[in-house]
């Protein structure tokens, strides 16, 4: 059994495939930081897996034994329940969680899952949202798949206000974007700056999650930044994070829901396996895990959460 963390940082970046080795693919010749953690300078499917006590980075399955492209409400439903939460649909489904995913969510979320082994307060959610996106969710009540988790268990959606005093982060990670297309007052900070501040959050929770989209967004063709900004930023990101981290106490864990980045002349989610690393304190009680599902029960088992395996009756 893996000695147990005291902080997780569980950084889930959207839409990210392990995809072929070949130069129209922008993940096949990354920045140092994201080099450290695959100690290859490339993430993509032929990239060598790492395999220590400290240290794991291999594939796992994203298609969930479905037909057609993985979507982000199933796929992330999945990937943060430990449920395959495709199967229960009959299909992908997404952006936003499908009505049979919501009840699994419910009852095994990842923060659910793993409260009762952890005291009230212990799992944080990173991201900040402005003001605008709580206007509309409460309007709609239609919320993505890792703030409905947060909500369910009790986690604190944080906003503007904690931004500015570094306990979240906006989601394009330096502030521009809330800046330009809000008008909302925020500093303006770097990627490694952003780095620091979720290893500051991490250190006052057991388990912290933060999610980054751009990357899909960029997929899709749909981002204002370039895909070579975004992997830069979050280079960036990495390095002031993996800097700051002791391997003896803190594990970083990073996966996603689909492929999409690694295929750029594709606008589509592709069905190529995702990354998983897991790097630091307990990394190598993920080194089993073969699909997006394995994740959340092996994070469980690690910090002594619940280790139900059982599966809701499918509807
Ligand atoms: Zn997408």
């Amino acid at each position: 059994m893996p000695a147990s963390p005291q902080h997780v940082l569980f950084l889930f970046i959207d839409g990210i495939g392990l995809g072929p080795n070949r130069p129209s693919n922008p993940m096949a010749q990354l920045g140092a930081h994201w080099a450290r953690l695959a100690q290859h300078p490339g993430w993509t499917v032929q990239t060598p897996i790492v395999d220590t006590p400290t240290h794991v980075f291999h594939p796992v399955d994203a298609t969930l034994a479905i037909e057609g492209l993985p979507q982000s409400g199933t796929g992330q439903a999945s990937l943060f329940s430990g449920i395959n939460c495709a199967q229960r649909a009959g299909r992908h489904y997404g952006p936003f969680p499908h009505s049979s995913s919501k009840p699994v969510l419910a009852a095994h979320n990842l923060f659910q899952r793993v409260q009762p082994g952890l005291s009230p307060g212990d799992c944080a959610f990173a991201n900040a949202y402005p003001p605008v996106f709580f206007k509309k969710r409460a309007r709609r009540n239609r919320w993505t798949v890792t703030t409905l988790c947060s909500r369910q268990a009790g986690v604190r959606l944080r906003s503007t206000d904690d931004v500015r005093h570094n306990r979240a982060l906006p989601a394009d990670l330096v502030g521009h974007a809330w800046h330009k297309h809000l008008d909302i007052a925020i500093p303006q900070r770097s990627a490694a700056h952003a780095g620091r501040v979720l290893y500051r959050i991490m250190q006052q929770h057991r388990l912290t999650l933060f999610e980054y989209y751009e990357t899909d967004k960029a997929g899709h063709g749909r981002s204002e930044l370039s895909i070579s900004t975004i992997l830069h930023r979050l280079d960036a990101l990495l390095g002031s994070f993996i800097d700051a981290c002791s391997l003896d106490t803190d594990l970083l864990l990073i996966c996603s829901d689909h492929g999409n980045l690694e295929a750029p002349n594709q606008k589509p989610h592709t069905r190529h396996p995702v990354p998983l690393v897991a790097y630091g304190c307990g990394a190598h009680a993920f080194r089993s895990a073969t699909s997006i599902t394995d994740v959340t029960p092996a994070l469980c088992t690690l910090l002594g959460g619940s280790l139900s395996s059982h599966q809701p009756t499918p509807q």
